[in-house]
């Protein structure tokens, strides 16, 4: 096992990675840019090394400093969290140059798997269902617009190197296609000095189902099942849920064993996310993402197995925590990001919290580095906190959300908490009726 890990991150992933190194008895290093001083997970770790300004790209993205971090304070592994290096495949042959653990996957599946195109080749191959489109990059001067036509309007044009929904743009005809394969090219090259993209049939009221897998890097791999993650905002996700209100036992057994064959396959290691759409009863695979998720929580409470104090363990060579005879799906899990927005503008609200109270009570978990006085910088994503509650029943568990909503207290900045109160109180929500565009179209109704 590990002695000391660098927790390369902040807000609150950092602290959860602290909270399974202290049970697991590791000692910890945080880093923090001068804007975070104050952090709680600065506050919360054994040693804390400032590692440069405000700036992602001068501090948390910031290699040298990270290894020089590493070096004086004697960590032995590095846990990236998500978002930030934790999907830079050169981050992790640079630890290991170093004599330094990368806590996540081989490289060589991180680089493979940020690369869209070659991720959905690699999917194909391993029997993983995929979205109709081009078989590889497509430009505006080759065929594209006869790959439209036989996969039909309307086509979504994506980045290979995209995230975080950049670089995606809808084409209904051919004349918005050759703007929309300009327009997502340029996105994409400036947001990720890669202009590659590809095309795919748009799927017109699909749900986001995504598998969380885990393997042990020496062909072993299960799956933990689903999380419907279909309520989102301009292609984040807003709400997630486990299990989905639309898959019954067989259906998550048969697509969860698929992905867990092709983690057996690949030899994957560690945690991972195979994310599909989901449409008329058919899974077409979009993406897979090679670290922890901010929703693994829901996955964590109704399979009451520990992610990433796992994630850590079997990157110290560890053995998979149980047989996938053994998983067993208990009861129903929401998750609200809430985060410091204007609930209806979703403008950005950073600022000081004046009045912090979490909800509590059975059922109920809150993963937050916030406290009452805290300023949330203006530099980094938006979320306050995670609320996570759990029930037997997915009517309990809405029961146990809406209670839990009431109870929360955020006052000095804006916050989305007052959606979450209305989406918790909505008819469709409640049926577990809706699909990818619901949550926009119920926005734009609003208005
Ligand atoms: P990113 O890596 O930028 O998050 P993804 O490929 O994971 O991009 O897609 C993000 C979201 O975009 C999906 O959850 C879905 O809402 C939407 N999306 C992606 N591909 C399609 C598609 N082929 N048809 C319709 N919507 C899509």
């Amino acid at each position: 096992m590990f002695d000391k890990i660098l927790i390369a991150n902040r807000g609150e992933i950092a602290l959860r990675i602290l909270r399974a190194c202290k049970e697991l008895g590791i000692a910890t290093v945080a880093v923090h840019s001068t804007a975070d001083a104050d952090a709680m997970h600065v506050r919360l770790s054994d040693e804390s090394v400032c590692i440069g300004p405000p700036a992602s790209k001068d501090s948390y993205l910031n290699v040298p400093a990270l290894l020089a971090a590493c070096e004086i304070t004697g960590a032995d592994a590095v846990h990236p969290g998500y978002g930030f290096l934790s999907e830079n495949a050169r981050f992790a042959e640079i630890l290991a140059e170093h004599n330094l653990h990368f806590i996540g996957p081989k490289a060589e599946h991180i680089r493979l798997m940020g690369d869209k195109i070659e991720a959905k080749k690699t999917a194909k191959k391993l029997g993983i269902p995929v979205v109709p489109g081009s078989d590889g990059a497509v430009g505006p001067d080759d065929d594209a617009m006869a790959i439209a036509k036989q996969i039909g309007f309307p086509v979504l044009v994506k980045a290979a190197a995209g995230g975080g929904g950049r670089g995606m743009k809808v084409a209904h005809s051919e004349a918005d296609l050759l703007v929309a394969l300009s327009t997502a090219a340029n996105e994409a090259k400036s947001a990720f000095g890669d202009a590659s993209v590809y095309l795919e049939k748009y799927l017109q009221k699909p749900r986001h189902i995504e598998i969380q897998i885990l393997g042990d890097g020496r062909g072993g791999a299960i799956h933990l099942g689903e999380r419907d993650c279909s309520l989102q905002r301009r292609h984040q996700k807003v709400w997630e849920e486990g299990p989905s209100p639309v898959l019954d036992a067989a259906a998550r057994a048969k697509i969860g064993e698929t992905c867990a064959k092709a983690m057996r396959d690949m030899k994957y290691l560690g945690v991972g996310t195979i994310e599909f759409l989901y449409e008329d009863g058919e899974f077409y695979f979009i993406e897979m993402n090679t670290r922890i998720q901010v929703e693994h929580p829901v996955t964590e409470s109704i399979t009451d197995i520990d992610l990433v104090l796992e994630q850590i363990r079997i990157a110290a060579g560890g053995d998979l925590p149980a047989r996938q005879q053994d998983i067993q799906v208990i009861g129903h899990a929401i998750e609200c990001r809430i985060n410091a927005e204007n609930p209806q503008t979703f403008r950005p609200s950073p600022g000081r919290i004046l009045q912090y109270h979490p909800p509590g009570g059975l059922g109920v978990r809150i993963d937050s580095a916030v406290y009452q006085g805290y300023t949330i910088p203006p530099y980094y994503d938006s979320l306050v906190g995670k609320l996570i509650v759990h029930g037997k029943t997915r009517a309990e568990c809405l029961m146990r959300l809406r209670r839990a909503l009431d109870e929360m207290v955020v006052e000095g900045i804006e916050t989305t908490l007052p959606l979450f109160r209305a989406l918790v109180r909505e008819g469709d929500i409640i049926n577990g009726d809706y699909h990818i565009h619901w949550l926009e179209q119920y926005l734009a109704g609003k208005d």
